[in-house]
C-alpha cells in the first residue's frame, strides 16, 4: 500500500511527517508521489493561526472529495487533531493522531484499514529515541527535535494546549541521532523545540541547550549546528557564550518579540519588557558581533493602540533584525487572550500596521544586505530552487542564490555576492569543495 503526507506548519510537523513516513516505510509501506496515487493520506496539520487551520480544511476538502472517488483512508495528525479530535471524525476523517503519539502511527493506520475509526492522544514521547526510522527530506541537513511542548502559555498560543507541557528529550539520545546523521553523511543539524532553550531544564540533570551544542560540536563530520526557537528570558549567558564562540555553532538567533508595547507584552504573558530585550540584543551583539538576529511580531492584538503600535515600530527601528516573521493576530479558541480580550482592532487597522511593519522591514533588509555586496561567503549548497537557481545559507542564515550544479549539493561553496535585493541575495560560484573536477584527475 502507498501512503502520501502533506504537512503544514512548523519545522517541528515536518520532523514528525519525517518521523511517520520512516515507520510506516519500515512497515513495508511505499511512498506515494501524489495523493491520488495513495491509499493512505495523512495530513500533518498547524493551528497556530486561523489561516493555517483554514489550509488544513481546504486540503481535507480535496482529500475527502478523492475518497469519493477510490478507497483512501484518511488521517489527521497534528495540532488541529489534537484540537478539534472526535469531531474531526464525523467530517470523514478515518483516524487521528496525536502530537504526541507519533510513534503509534502505523498502529492506527493498521485499525484504520481494518475499518475503525481509531485515534491515539496519550503521551507515547518516551519511546521517541534515535533508533526510530526517519525518512529524511533533505541528504544533507537534518531537523532532530529535542524538546516536545511548551511551558510559557504566551496568552495568544494554544501551542501549550495541543504540545502539552516541556518534555526534553535525554542528551545521549540525541548525540545518538546526531552520530548516526553524521555517520549517513549529513553536515547540519538544527535542533528544534517550541522553546528550545528550555531544553534540559526538565531533566534536571544539568542538561542545557549549551551543553548539547558544545558535545555535537565533537562528532566529526558534523559541520553546522542551528537551534530554533529561542524565547528572551531563556537565553542564557552560556548559550551566548557558545554561540560566540563553538565555530560550528551558526551565529544566528531567532528571537521572537511579538510586540515593543510592554503593556501589550503584559497582555501576552510574555514574561519581558521591551528594554530587556533590547539590552538582550546588546549582550548578544557584543559577544557574537557576526550575528544576525531574526524575530517574531503580531500586530493588531487586543488592546493594541496606535501608541503601543508605534512602540513596536521603534524597537523594530532599533532592533535591526536581518528578518521579520508578521502575523496578524486572530483568537484562537481555548487561549487566555481568546478567554479574556476581545478582539477589538479593525482588521483594516491589522493590516496598516501590517503592511507599514512589512515596508520599514523591507528597508532595513535593504540597507543590511548592502554589506554583503562584493563579499565572498560560504555556504553549504542546499537545493535547486523552482527558478532554476541553486541556493545555500551561510552561517548567519543568509540565502544567497546562484548558478550551480546537481553534484555540488551538500557540499560547502564560496559564492561572491554580485546581487542584492531585500530578500535573497545573488551570487557567483568561485569555489566549491572536493569539485568534481579534482575527484576526476585524482580518480
Ligand atoms: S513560547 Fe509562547 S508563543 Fe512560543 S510556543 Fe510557547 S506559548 Fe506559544
Amino acid at each position: 500500500m502507498k501512503f502520501y503526507i502533506k504537512t503544514f506548519g512548523c519545522q517541528m510537523n515536518e520532523n514528525d511527517s519525517e518521523l511517520m513516513a520512516g515507520l510506516l516505510a519500515k512497515e513495508g509501506f511505499e511512498l506515494a508521489a501524489s495523493e491520488e496515487e495513495a491509499d493512505v493520506v495523512i495530513i500533518n496539520t498547524c493551528a497556530v493561526r486561523k489561516k493555517a487551520e483554514e489550509k488544513f480544511y481546504g486540503k481535507l476538502g480535496q482529500v475527502l472529495k478523492l475518497k469519493k472517488r477510490k478507497r483512501v483512508i484518511v488521517g489527521v495528525a497534528g495540532c488541529v487533531a489534537e484540537k478539534e479530535r472526535e469531531k474531526l471524525f464525523e467530517k470523514g476523517v478515518d483516524f487521528l493522531v496525536g502530537t504526541r503519539a507519533i510513534t503509534q502511527v502505523v498502529e492506527l493506520v493498521k485499525q484504520a484499514i481494518a475499518g475503525e475509526k481509531v485515534a491515539c492522544f496519550e503521551d507515547h514521547l518516551d519511546e521517541y529515541t534515535h533508533e526510530l526510522p526517519k525518512m529524511r527530506t533533505s541528504r544533507h541537513h537534518a531537523w532532530v527535535t529535542v524538546i516536545h511542548g511548551c511551558d510559557r502559555f504566551c496568552s495568544y498560543c494554544i501551542v501549550p494546549y495541543v504540545r502539552g507541557r516541556e518534555k526534553s528529550r535525554r542528551m545521549e539520545d540525541v548525540l545518538e541521532e546526531v552520530r548516526e546523521l553524521a555517520r549517513g553523511g549529513y553536515r547540519e543539524v538544527t535542533f528544534l523545540g517550541q522553546n528550545v532553550d528550555a531544553y534540559g531544564k526538565d531533566l534536571r540533570d544539568g542538561t542545557s541547550l549549551a551543553r548539547l551544542l558544545e558535545e555535537a560540536s565533537k562528532v566529526e563530520g558534523i559541520e553546522r549546528l542551528w537551534f530554533l526557537t529561542s524565547y528572551p528570558t531563556d537565553f542564557s549567558d552560556e548559550l551566548i557564550e557558545v554561540v560566540a564562540r563553538n565555530p560550528k555553532v551558526a551565529k544566528t538567533v531567532h528571537l521572537p518579540v511579538q510586540s515593543g508595547s510592554n503593556r501589550i507584552l503584559k497582555m501576552m504573558n510574555r514574561k519581558y519588557t521591551k528594554e530587556y530585550y533590547l539590552e538582550l540584543l546588546e549582550k548578544i551583539r557584543k559577544a557574537v558581533p557576526e550575528v544576525s538576529i531574526t524575530s517574531d511580531v503580531i500586530v493588531g492584538f487586543p488592546g493594541e493602540t496606535e501608541e503601543d503600535f508605534m512602540e513596536t515600530v521603534d524597537l523594530v527601528e532599533r532592533a535591526r533584525f536581518e528578518r521579520l516573521n508578521l502575523a496578524i493576530y486572530s483568537p484562537r479558541e481555548g487561549t487566555l487572550a481568546w478567554k479574556l480580550y476581545k478582539d477589538d482592532v479593525p482588521y483594516e487597522e491589522k493590516v496598516r500596521r501590517f503592511q507599514f511593519l512589512m515596508n520599514l522591514q523591507k528597508r532595513i533588509n535593504r540597507t543590511l544586505n548592502e554589506s554583503y555586496r562584493g563579499k565572498v561567503v560560504r555556504v553549504i549548497v542546499e537545493a535547486q530552487a523552482d527558478n532554476g537557481l541553486f541556493y545555500g545559507r551561510d552561517m548567519r542564515n543568509k540565502i544567497v542564490a546562484f548558478d550551480g550544479e546537481e553534484w555540488m549539493i551538500g557540499r560547502f561553496a564560496d559564492v561572491v555576492v554580485e546581487r542584492i535585493t531585500a530578500g535573497p541575495l545573488y551570487g557567483k560560484v568561485i569555489w566549491v569543495e572536493n569539485d568534481v573536477s579534482t575527484f576526476a584527475s585524482t580518480g
